[in-house]
């Protein structure tokens, strides 16, 4: 009902790169090759993601507004072997309690549908031509929510973290191609050709690619595979630290204390590195189902992954200032 979707939205929706991440996902989850972000004021006036994704139903598209409507995990079991980026069936629900949201969505075949709701009910529904994909439209966010609203920092800060986030998406997904604006202006574009270096060229600049040394280091549980820059380009933040497991963005302190400590054996304490990683494993090793926003990880075997991590990087280092 819409009390609880509204409670749900305060833990799924904390400010607009939320929504703009659970959107994005979905786009990713529906096997899109090409994404379209556009925001304006850092999201809280609008947000709009174009995709070229499966698309839904009509029947599909009402019910993925109701809480707990998921087409992605059917049993238990599926939970431990998760695939998709979502899983919980709750973003859009979420999303659309606490906003003014479109969406028109095709699978191709047939015109697509278009519903609008205001604050979690729907206020119209339409037919539009068919375009295999979706479109959502999210405005106003928080309007109902005056109090979260309230909570929001300056524009600055909100878009901050969105193109925090939009940089690592894309940086996780190389297959993909984005394209991003704010106000109108280019944030960045990828071309979707799978070359993760030239995504990173793409966010931070072709003068951070060219700085970047390959790594690649196979264990027997874990692959790790990546790009790190070259000690002469440091940042003072950890945010330019990528860490990506079976395709998933993550944080995890650890793990990004694994990059560090091998990184420091060359480097002076407070510096910190420009680092694409990207670690496939086993599903069954890694437990994504922690958060709601799911950005946090467990690992079954976190000693022996965080000692292949800085060891793999501490050589990669020692071999390049020979
Ligand atoms: P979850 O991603 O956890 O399944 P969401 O609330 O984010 O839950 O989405 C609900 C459902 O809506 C999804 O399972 C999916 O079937 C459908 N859906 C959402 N966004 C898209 C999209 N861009 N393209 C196709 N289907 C989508
Ligand atoms: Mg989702």
């Amino acid at each position: 009902d819409a009390l609880a979707n509204k409670i749900a939205a305060g833990e799924v929706v904390e400010r607009p790169a939320s929504v703009v991440k659970e959107l994005i996902e979905n786009s990713i989850d529906a096997n899109s090759t090409s994404i379209k972000v556009e925001v304006e004021e850092a999201g809280l006036q609008k947000i709009k993601i174009t995709d070229n994704g499966d698309g839904m139903s009509e029947d599909d598209c009402e019910k993925a507004f109701l809480r707990h409507a998921t087409s992605k995990i059917k049993s238990e079991t599926d939970l431990f072997h998760v695939k998709t980026l979502g899983f919980r069936g709750e973003a859009l629900a979420s999303i659309a309690a606490v906003s003014k949201l479109t969406v028109k969505t095709s699978r191709g075949e047939n015109a697509a549908t278009l519903i609008s709701m205001e604050g979690g009910s729907i206020i119209n529904r339409a037919k539009s031509d068919a375009r295999k994909g979706s479109e959502i439209v999210v405005e106003d966010l928080f309007f109902n929510t005056p109090a979260r609203l309230k909570y929001m920092k300056t524009i600055h800060t909100e878009l901050g973290h969105i193109t925090d986030l939009l940089n690592r998406l894309a940086l996780s997904h190389p297959g993909i191609r984005f394209e991003a604006t704010h106000n109108g202006k280019s944030l960045f574009k990828t071309t979707g050709s799978g070359d993760l270096l030239q995504v990173v060229g793409n966010v931070y600049g072709m003068s951070v690619a060219k700085k970047m040394l390959p790594i690649q280091r196979d264990t027997l549980d874990f692959s790790i595979e990546g790009f790190i820059a070259k000690p002469e380009v440091t940042r003072a933040s950890r945010n330019y630290i990528s860490t990506i497991i079976n395709g998933r963005y993550i944080k995890s302190i650890p793990l990004s204390q694994a990059i560090i400590r091998g990184y420091h054996t060359l480097l002076p304490i407070g510096r910190l590195p420009v680092v694409v990683l990207s670690i496939t494993m086993d599903p069954i090793l890694v437990d994504v189902n922690v958060h709601p926003t799911k950005l946090e990880v467990r690992f079954s075997k976190d000693k022996e992954l965080f000692a292949a991590i800085e060891e793999t990087i501490r050589t990669k280092f020692r071999q390049a200032s020979l």
